[in-house]
């Protein structure tokens, strides 16, 4: 295995900071002990910053979809109504979560590319009676979609006391996100995209309301279990033994967010984003997502036709040394993947256009070598 690095411009995980990864080679320490109540205590703060939330917030020990299994678990009791919009992949997984634990899914199919809108939220609300949630991934990142309705989303579900369980692990970090603002019950999120930090952790937001339902929802999960996690973390402490190496790294990236300020953060994304989306139509390519609901940490872009998209990622990624995604679920051939997430910046997003538009030229594609950079260089000044 090679020890070479690339930049990883994938949609998680991503890019991690040096400072980041140093942090981990701290002394493994007694997790029930007061370095563990500082540290733990430390993370809290700066993850409720992240939540934007004066509310419960917890960190697993798990990948992201441990969070999102937690949230479904912890409020679905057996036949309860949620109403989920499908609009790719990792909406899909969430509707089978329901399913699993035994929920009714109410799904809201949505082309591809689109996003569900508040109105059609509301209408299902209406028409199904006593739905318990409505659960939305807010960035899906096999489509390279925002939802960006969710606030009025959050106002819907809460004029109707419907639980709303938000799915941010693409998102959190790198584009506006209010948890008490938006009325988000749950909010689940992962380590390894925006925020900088290794993969392995995730997180969990809980709102009061949220509460009233989890205390009676008999079949919480064990691991998962939100009642045990909130009295483990009243004292600074973890049920069960925590990726403390990871806990560190994440002690960091949170620390490094602060330092930056969420609003300079989601400004950088949502530039390197623009320069992304301008370059590629300079190139002649087209987003996947209808405009109004591009993604800023997750862009999506149609395949040129007549080259092979394998081809072109194993040339940037053995070549020009960078390294992006293709696409997911049915639309894997059809699109690339690139993740505008964590420490992306103007090197980044340069670096990236120009390996990809000469990835294309060396595939004989009829490519302007240099009008993507032009253009997204326009973009930085
Ligand atoms: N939800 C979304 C929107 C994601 O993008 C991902 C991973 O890419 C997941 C859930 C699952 O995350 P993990 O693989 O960390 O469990």
């Amino acid at each position: 295995m090679s020890e070479e690095r690339r930049l990883i411009m994938l949609p998680g995980p991503t890019n991690v900071p040096d400072r980041v990864m140093r942090a981990m080679l701290k002394p493994i320490i007694n997790h029930h002990g007061p370095d563990f109540e500082l540290l733990h205590e430390s993370i809290t703060h700066n993850l409720k910053y992240v939540f934007q939330t004066q509310q419960n917030a917890y960190v697993l020990t798990s990948s992201s979809t441990g969070a999102i299994e937690c949230a479904v678990g912890n409020i679905v009791n057996p036949g309860d109504k949620v109403i989920i919009p499908v609009l790719g992949v990792f909406s899909e997984r969430l509707k089978d979560k329901i399913v699993r634990h035994q929920g009714k899914p109410v799904e809201i199919p949505v082309k591809w590319g689109e996003a569900p809108t508040a109105e059609q939220i509301e209408r299902a609300i209406k028409k199904e009676k006593n739905v318990k949630a409505v659960a939305v991934v807010y960035n899906e990142t096999s489509t390279g979609v925002t939802v960006r309705d969710l606030p009025e989303i959050g106002k819907i579900t809460k004029e109707n006391d419907v639980l709303l369980l938000v799915d941010a692990v693409s998102i959190i970090g790198g584009d506006y996100l209010s948890v008490d603002d938006w009325n988000v019950d749950l909010c689940a999120i992962g380590s390894q995209k925006c925020l900088a930090c290794p993969p392995g952790l995730a997180a969990i937001s809980v709102s009061q309301e949220a509460w009233e339902t989890i205390k009676n929802v008999a079949g919480r999960p064990y691991y998962f279990d939100l009642i045990s996690i909130r009295d483990y973390a009243a004292k600074n402490d973890t049920p069960f033994t925590p990726a403390l190496p990871l806990f560190y790294a994440l002690d960091e990236a949170l620390k490094m967010i602060r330092e930056e300020g969420l609003e300079a953060r989601f400004k950088r994304h949502e530039t390197c984003a623009k320069a992304f989306y301008v370059a590629f139509e300079a190139l002649g390519l087209k987003p996947y997502p209808s405009e109004k609901v591009r993604s800023n940490t997750v862009v999506a872009i149609n395949a040129p036709s007549g080259v092979d998209g394998a081809k072109v990622r194993k040339l940037m990624k053995e070549h020009y040394k960078v390294e992006i995604a293709g696409g997911a679920g049915k639309i894997k051939q059809l699109i690339f993947r690139i993740g505008c997430m964590g420490t992306v910046s103007e090197a980044e997003t340069m670096a990236t256009v120009s390996a990809f538009e000469n990835a294309l030229k060396d595939l004989n594609y009829p490519v302007e070598i240099g009008a993507g950079v032009e253009a997204a260089h326009k973009v930085f000044r």
